[in-house]
């Protein structure tokens, strides 16, 4: 029996780990991944406003030592869900189930402008590189935003104007600099109405401009302009972009997206393919593009999984939930719990800002490095 993992990310791990912990080597689990490291999302920033060094954040693969569990790097190239196989760099695959967890790849090329005249902070590399490139600025208006939906973390752009702030403060820059956070949606967190009007309180208190409902569609490199969905201009020095998601060019090419994304039975993670099961961003589940989403869809699929294998009725059903920190700056962190079920109303909770919250959510990594790769991150 052999379960091929398509993407070591956050659902690619916890499925893998979920399916380790309940069969050792009595199955075998292949997870390929073209990366030689996990980076969490929440890390980029870190890595950007300089709290942490690049290197302490990256998690290598090769610490990814459970039993059943064979780690292959490499590129996936094909993916073919009638037949459960793939074909990557490293040869040819196939499994007995097939759980595709490829994340929403970043397409900086999509917005004319954003490459030549900005920079994207949702990669890897884009994260990293911004550090250099605050660490060079000397002053001026500074633009967040956003330029297509969806788009991953919503609640991060967010965060990066209100660690921008204290950034530009300790540097003693702010007062020389605007900040302006560009977002397509109403409210920075539309399912929790407490964590939206305490974040535009600070917005409010440090001076951070909220221009709602819109879309970065281009960026004027000579002019340094940049070009909202509804015609406006906005002017900056430093331009921060969230870029256009997009499935990954080979699920894409495989057939089975509908609309750009994977459609899945939101309670079970099934696939329309027998034995095929997707997970996380590469869906359209219906949850928000977020690492605790993927995981909690991973732990679903995962036990489907296990029910299938050992002839039992599989009973789990995804319940939608999702617990997401998020910073405020000042070393406080706030939490919002949000749970969404099909055709209803998303029910939050909201728990103000506090060290505590920031202590508790290092703890959140760090158990999870625990989980993954059995051991202690740092
Ligand atoms: C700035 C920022 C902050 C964030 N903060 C948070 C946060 O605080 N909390 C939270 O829950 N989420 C956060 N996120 C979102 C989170 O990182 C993603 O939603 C999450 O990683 C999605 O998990 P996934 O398993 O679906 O996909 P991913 O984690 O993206 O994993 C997909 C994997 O597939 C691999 N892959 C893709 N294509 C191929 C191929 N062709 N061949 C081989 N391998 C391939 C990739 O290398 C990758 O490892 C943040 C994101 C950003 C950008």
């Amino acid at each position: 029996m052999r379960v091929l993992v398509l993407g070591a990310g956050f659902g690619g791990l916890e499925l893998t780990t979920r399916l380790s912990d309940e069969f050792g080597d009595e199955i075998e689990v292949v997870l390929i991944d073209q990366a030689d490291s996990f980076v969490f999302g929440f890390s980029k920033l870190d890595v950007m406003f300089g709290r942490i060094v690049a290197d302490a954040v990256r998690h290598p693969y090769r610490y990814l030592v459970k039993p059943g569990v064979r780690f292959v790097q490499s590129t996936i190239r094909a993916i073919n869900p009638a037949a459960r196989s793939v074909e990557t760099d490293a040869g040819h695959f196939d499994g007995d189930f097939l759980v595709v967890a490829l994340g929403a790849d970043l397409d900086p090329g999509a917005t004319p402008g954003l490459v030549e005249g900005g920079h994207e902070f949702y990669t890897v590399e884009g994260a990293f590189a911004a550090r250099e490139l605050l660490s060079a600025f000397d002053g001026g208006r500074v633009i967040v935003g956003v330029t297509s939906t969806p788009f991953k973390c919503p609640p991060a752009p967010s965060e990066t104007v209100l660690l921008l702030h204290d950034y530009l403060v300790d540097r003693g820059l702010r007062e020389r600099s605007q900040i302006s956070l560009v977002m397509p949606l109403p409210v920075p967190i539309p399912p929790s109405p407490a964590a939206s009007s305490a974040l535009l309180e600070v917005f409010a208190q440090r001076d951070i401009g909220w221009y709602p409902n819109q879309l970065v569609r281009e960026l004027d490199p000579s002019a340094n302009v940049a070009r909202f969905a509804d015609g406006n201009e906005m002017p900056y020095e430093l331009f921060l972009g969230v870029p256009t998601h997009r499935v990954p060019a080979v699920v894409a090419e495989s057939g089975m997206t509908v609309n750009g994304w994977i459609p899945v039975n939101p309670l079970t993670l099934e696939t329309s393919y027998p034995g095929v099961f997707a997970v996380g961003d590469v869906t359209s589940v219906g949850t928000p593009k977020a690492g605790v989403f993927s995981e909690r869809q991973a732990s679903v699929a995962a036990e489907r999984i296990v029910s299938l294998i050992r002839g039992a009725p599989a009973t789990s059903e995804y319940d939608g939930r999702g617990l997401c920190y998020l910073e405020f700056g000042h070393d406080e962190v706030a939490r919002v719990e949000v749970t969404f079920l099909s055709g209803q109303p998303p029910i939050g909770n909201y728990d103000a800002p506090s060290e505590t919250l920031f202590v508790e959510k290092a703890g959140f990594g760090a158990e999870r490095i625990q989980r993954w790769f059995d051991r202690a991150w740092g």
